[in-house]
């Protein structure tokens, strides 16, 4: 059910507030006092939040989260909590609703009750902390309480896979000082860029000499090539990719990967300071751009919905870079 509000849903790449839950049961179904996300033991944390009288939160929603919970039994990996998070329908949505809940679907996982003030106020606390946009809704935590996912849906093996999997990008132990989050990049963004490790600094004529028609429209006047235009998009071979303008090793073939989106996408640069990183809202869109430290070269943007959770997405432009 969606809620009737206008605002914008989720708070997808901030910190995860407290819940704002204060009635709960345990794995058990005996009540608690005092839950939270400081008590949750996973790495990462998954709320599924849901209201007993949705039928997509029966339909849809507690089997994803059934799957997942299996998925994760045992493992210190993720924990989850399930928070009924009403909203509307004040009687039907009662607490006690809570264990039947649990016993139906067999989750032996911590149920919350938040109605918040009740109908006089505006329901549930936590739905208004994390702007969620109905029942039911999934938000992902990372293990740096950071929201990387929160939306009415999820992809549950989609999910599964990728916090299984032991990729570049997900800090299983404390995260290499050389791996780049999202809150890395917006750091950057709002504080400036490291130095280059050297600098070239051409005039447009210069460049112009330098460059075919393309790479000029794309690197030094912020063009974009179009989709599944290049046959770099499916080169997986070793090496290594270097900037067009300046000749600057980029990326690694390591960090390429199969992003459909139809420019050369990698999840991490070569090194800190050789791409630079800048707030970018032409387009009517809020993006980051990249460039080339070294020669200022566009080179395309950076997205925080990479193939690790809270990995990076460089989207790359393929006339930007050259294969070595
Ligand atoms: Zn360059």
């Amino acid at each position: 059910m969606q809620q009737s509000d206008t605002q914008p849903t989720g708070i997808i790449n901030q910190p995860a507030p407290d819940l704002g839950v204060t009635q709960w049961i345990n794995a058990a179904g005996e009540p608690i006092q005092g839950y939270g996300l400081d008590q949750m033991p996973g790495f990462y944390k998954v709320i599924f939040c849901y209201q007993d009288a949705c039928p997509g939160c029966h339909i849809t929603g507690f089997p994803a989260l059934v799957k997942l919970v299996k998925a994760f039994q045992g493992s210190p990996l993720v924990s989850v909590a399930a928070v009924q998070t009403v909203f509307e329908d004040f009687e039907a949505n009662s607490f006690d609703r809570l264990a039947a809940n649990q016993l139906k679907y067999a989750l032996p996982v911590p149920f919350g009750h938040d109605a918040g003030q009740g109908r006089e106020g505006a329901g549930s606390v936590l739905m208004q902390r994390y702007r969620n946009g109905g029942t039911p809704w999934f938000i992902v935590i990372d293990p740096e309480g950071t929201v990387i996912y929160n939306h009415f849906s999820i992809d549950v093996e989609k999910l599964i896979a990728q916090l299984k999997r032991p990729a570049p990008g997900v800090p299983r132990q404390a995260p290499d000082a050389n791996t780049l989050t999202w809150r890395g990049v917006m750091a950057l963004t709002r504080e400036g860029n490291p130095s280059p490790p050297r600098r070239l600094e051409l005039d447009a004529a210069q460049w112009r000499e330098r460059l075919t028609a393309e790479q000029f429209r794309v690197t030094r006047q912020k063009g974009t090539e179009r989709a599944h235009s290049s046959a770099m998009c499916s080169l997986f071979e070793p090496g290594r990719y270097s900037c067009v303008c300046c000749g600057t090793e980029l990326f690694d073939a390591s960090s390429k990967f199969a992003s459909k989106s139809g420019w050369p996408s990698f999840t991490q640069a070569l090194a800190p300071g050789l791409v630079a990183y800048h707030d970018d809202s032409s387009h009517g869109m809020t993006r980051v751009e990249t460039t080339c430290n070294v020669c200022d070269a566009h080179l395309g943007h950076v997205f925080s919905d990479g193939p690790d959770p809270s990995g990076l997405r460089y989207c790359m432009n393929a006339v930007a870079l050259v294969k070595a």
